[in-house]
């Protein structure tokens, strides 16, 4: 779509309309005495107190209400960042689109609306965000929260589309910050892993909507990425190379592009690796049928940005994930350390998928002033084996700085993690600033961002 058209047609919208429902809620009642587990079930959160607000109102009663609370997305994360003693927030009611501003180029949302269901909206009214995580399914306070990212060597993570924020603190105020008026404590709240308090609305960035294609090569040789890493990840928009660590081997590489008017058709080699000839999976046994479309076919960016289709099963199912965020330059040394331990990987893993992403300004972000490589892993469900790998990975990765994904598993000591955030501190301040008491503090903040 050009210029013209995309204005033409969001100028149609523009004025802050309340918009309707895009889903239905699923609890009529407010609060439900339910232990949740997390999306993979290998987490049962440690609270039965389980709220469903329906309006900032309710939402500021039950802050005021309670002494200890959390707020809860769509429950993807594999570690304890969203776990509760005392009682959960879900945001499934207040799942509106509130208005598309066609002067600013921003959508307001509230907090429970998922990536999924916001992004065939906006398209069709002539918008794209810039990028999406492997899978729509995800909320997009949720992801906001941890830094969830794509890939692409120009793409910053998906918290940085934010562009205004809203969240009600520890006494039940509602605050609300902007990246054009509140400038650092902006960049503090952004990526605030459920810290400050819950989040009511966003605003997000938009551009104007853009079609894609995507193709697959499979088998590209490890050691090209010595001299080629960069070239490589720039040969799309978003580019990421999936391994399974045998025989130093980058079993497929993900191109997604824009569709353009001078596009000539994929080349049937990629430095050695050669084109798919059919759809695959990241993991080369499972069916492509859930896998969004390949084989350069032209489709909307929201349903070839995501590996996964909305409405089907994201990655293996019944999985551990972990990933580890290195400065961009030591790219190629980082995965020649963790290719050190394939034969310990491989008998545990489902896939490791290799992304970039760009650096921003977000003080508790991975990618905080550093553009990273960031080494993901889909483990089988074996927690215990899982967990004493970990350590094994980290220890590869000490000399690069290394800093693990909020969401998934790690074992990195919070010693080390805090001294590897340099805007910590400025961030335990913002914390004290909106929770002084710790109401929105639950283990896992206790451990890692305030303990020893
Ligand atoms: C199959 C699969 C694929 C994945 N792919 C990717 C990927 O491609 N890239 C990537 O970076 N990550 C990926 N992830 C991880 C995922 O993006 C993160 O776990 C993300 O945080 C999940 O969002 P959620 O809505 O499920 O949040 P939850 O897991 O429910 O919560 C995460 C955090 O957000 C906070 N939070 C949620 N809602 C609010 C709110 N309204 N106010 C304040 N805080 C809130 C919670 O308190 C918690 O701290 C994947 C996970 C799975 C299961």
């Amino acid at each position: 779509m050009n210029k013209r058209m995309f204005l033409k047609t969001s100028s149609a919208i523009a004025g802050g309309a309340l918009l309707s429902g895009l889903a239905s809620c699923t609890s009529d009642e407010q609060t439900k005495k339910e232990h949740l587990k997390n999306w993979a079930g290998n987490l049962q959160y440690s609270t039965a107190n389980v709220h469903y607000p329906a309006t900032i109102e309710e939402v500021q009663d039950i802050v005021k209400k309670y002494k200890k609370l959390k707020a809860l997305g769509s429950r993807h994360s594999f570690n304890t960042i969203a776990d509760s003693d005392a009682n959960q927030v879900s945001f499934e009611k207040m799942n509106r689109v509130l208005s598309l501003d066609a002067a600013a180029n921003t959508v307001t949302i509230e907090s429970g609306v998922k990536y999924g269901e916001l992004a065939p909206y906006i398209h069709e009214k002539g918008y794209a965000v810039h990028n999406l995580a492997s899978l729509p399914h995800i909320t997009i306070a949720g992801a906001i929260a941890t830094a969830t990212h794509g890939s692409g060597i120009n793409n910053g993570n998906l918290s940085t589309a934010v562009s205004a924020i809203e969240f009600i603190n520890a006494a039940g105020d509602i605050i609300t910050l902007s990246k054009k008026k509140d400038g650092e404590q902006f960049n503090g709240a952004v990526v605030a892993l459920g810290a400050l308090g819950v989040v009511t609305k966003l605003t997000l960035d938009l551009q104007p909507a853009f079609d894609m294609k995507q193709v697959v090569y499979r088998n590209l040789p490890m050691k090209e990425l010595e001299n080629n890493f960069n070239t490589i990840m720039s040969s799309g928009y978003s580019v990421s190379f999936f391994t399974d660590w045998k025989n130093k081997n980058i079993n497929e590489v993900w191109i997604k592009s824009k569709v353009e008017s001078n596009d000539t058709a994929a080349a049937p080699e990629l430095f050695g690796a050669k084109l798919a000839t059919q759809n695959m999976h990241p993991i080369e046994t499972e069916s492509a049928e859930n896998c969004t479309e390949q084989m350069g076919v032209a489709g909307p960016w929201y349903e070839r940005m995501p590996h996964f289709k909305m409405g089907f099963k994201p990655s293996a199912g019944k999985e551990l994930q972990s990933e580890y965020f290195v400065p961009i330059e030591h790219a190629y040394e980082a995965m020649m350390a963790m290719e050190k331990l394939h034969e310990k990987i491989t008998p545990h893993l489902f896939i490791s998928e290799i992304r970039t992403v760009s650096a921003d300004d977000l003080w508790m972000s991975p990618c905080y002033k550093k553009t990273c490589v960031a080494l993901h892993t889909t483990w089988k469900q074996e927690t215990d084996a899982v967990m004493k790998l970990l350590p094994l990975i980290e220890e590869q990765l000490a000399p690069f700085n290394v800093k693990p994904h909020w969401a998934k598993l790690f074992a990195i000591a919070p010693s080390v993690l805090q001294s590897r955030h340099e805007r910590l501190n400025d961030f335990k301040q913002l914390v004290n600033e909106y929770d002084a008491g710790g109401k929105f503090r639950n283990e896992f903040l206790q451990r890692n961002i305030h303990g020893k």
